[in-house]
C-alpha cells in the first residue's frame, strides 16, 4: 500500500517526440501509483487543445487525468464549450485557474479571477467536477498584500473548490503558516504542497523569479557554485527537496504534488528516497 498520496503535473507536448517522451515518463512514474496527474495549459489558455489531447491520451491508460483550465482571456461560451468537452470525455477532475495573459496581449475576458471561474463551473456543471485551485504560501506575485491575497484565496475556496495545490516553495514554514491562516479563516479542504525537484540552476531561478517562489540564499549559492556540473546540482537538489518533503510528511500533509516538467528521474529519485 502507498501511504503517501502522490500526484504529478505534466505540460502538453508540442511535438510527436514530446508525446513519446511523456508516455515514457508516465510509464516510469506509474509504479508510484499517483492518485491523479494534471496537465497544464500555456499562457492565455493557448494550448487548450494540447491539454485536451494529452488528458485524453492519459485517461486511456486508466490514469485519472485533470486538465488545468484558465478563465483569463476567455468568454463564458468558450469555457462552457471546453468544460462540456471534458465532461463528454468522462473527465471529472480539473484544476481551475485564472491564468495569465501573455504580456501586453488580449482582453481580460468575462471572468476576472479564479474564484469567478469556480462559481461559474459550480453554477453550470453542479458537482460533476472535482475542482482543485491554486494556493500561494509565499503569496501571489501580483497580490496587493498578504492579507488581501489570503482573503481572495479563501473566497476562491468557498466558491466551491474541493482541494488546493500550492505553488512550489522551499520554505516549509511559509506553507505551515499559510495552512494555519487558511484554516483559521474556515478553509477545511486539503492543501497539498506543490514540490519542484531541482535539476537545473538557471531554469529554477528563472521560474522562481516569475512565480514569486523564494529560493533560499544558501540553496541558490550552492547551486550556482556547481557551474556546469549537472551531477552535483542533481545530487544537492535531491537532498534539499527530499529533506523538504520529509519535513512536510512529518507534519502529515495530505499529499505531495510534483511539478515533473515531463521528466521522471528527479521525481522518482525523491519518491524512492521517501519510500513512497
Ligand atoms: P487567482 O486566484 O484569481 O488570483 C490571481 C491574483 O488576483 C492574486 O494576486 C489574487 O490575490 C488576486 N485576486 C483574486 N481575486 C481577487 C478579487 N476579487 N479582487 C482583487 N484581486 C483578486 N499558469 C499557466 O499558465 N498554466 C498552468 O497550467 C498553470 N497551472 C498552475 C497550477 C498551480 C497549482 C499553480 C499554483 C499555478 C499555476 N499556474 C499556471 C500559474 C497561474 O496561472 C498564475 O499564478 C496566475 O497568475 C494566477 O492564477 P490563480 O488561479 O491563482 O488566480
Amino acid at each position: 500500500m502507498n501511504p503517501i498520496e502522490l500526484s504529478f503535473e505534466f505540460f502538453p507536448p508540442k511535438t510527436a517526440e514530446g508525446v513519446d517522451k511523456l508516455r515514457a515518463t508516465r510509464a516510469q512514474l506509474a509504479p508510484l501509483k499517483p492518485k491523479f496527474v494534471s496537465v497544464t495549459f500555456g499562457a492565455g489558455g493557448s494550448t487548450q487543445q494540447g491539454t485536451l489531447d494529452t488528458v485524453v491520451d492519459i485517461a486511456k491508460e486508466g490514469i485519472e487525468a485533470a486538465p488545468h483550465v484558465s478563465c483569463i482571456g476567455s468568454s463564458k461560451d468558450s469555457l462552457r464549450a471546453i468544460l462540456n468537452e471534458y465532461r463528454a470525455h468522462g473527465i471529472r477532475h480539473i484544476v481551475a485557474l485564472r491564468g495569465d495573459l501573455p504580456s501586453g496581449m488580449g482582453e481580460v475576458g468575462e471572468l476576472r479571477y479564479a474564484s469567478e471561474l469556480v462559481s461559474f463551473i459550480r453554477a453550470e456543471f453542479g458537482d460533476w467536477f472535482w475542482i482543485e485551485v491554486a494556493g500561494y504560501p509565499e503569496y501571489h506575485p501580483q497580490s496587493r498584500s498578504p492579507r488581501h491575497d489570503m482573503d481572495n484565496f479563501v473566497r476562491k475556496v468557498k466558491a466551491g473548490a474541493n482541494s488546493v495545490i500550492t505553488q512550489y516553495f522551499f520554505n516549509a514554514d511559509a506553507y505551515f503558516r499559510f495552512v494555519d491562516d487558511a484554516q483559521k479563516l474556515g478553509v477545511d479542504v486539503p492543501i497539498v504542497p506543490g514540490i519542484m525537484p531541482i535539476t537545473n540552476y538557471s531554469q529554477l531561478m528563472r521560474f522562481s523569479e516569475m512565480c514569486g517562489a523564494e529560493v533560499p540564499r544558501w540553496v541558490a549559492r550552492r547551486l550556482e557554485s556547481f557551474g556546469d556540473d549537472r551531477e552535483s546540482i542533481r545530487a544537492f537538489g535531491l537532498d534539499v527537496v527530499t529533506d523538504l518533503c520529509e519535513r512536510l510528511l512529518g507534519a502529515k500533509v495530505p499529499g505531495l504534488h510534483f511539478y515533473t516538467l515531463n521528466g521522471a528521474a528527479a521525481t522518482k529519485a525523491i519518491c524512492e528516497r521517501l519510500n513512497a
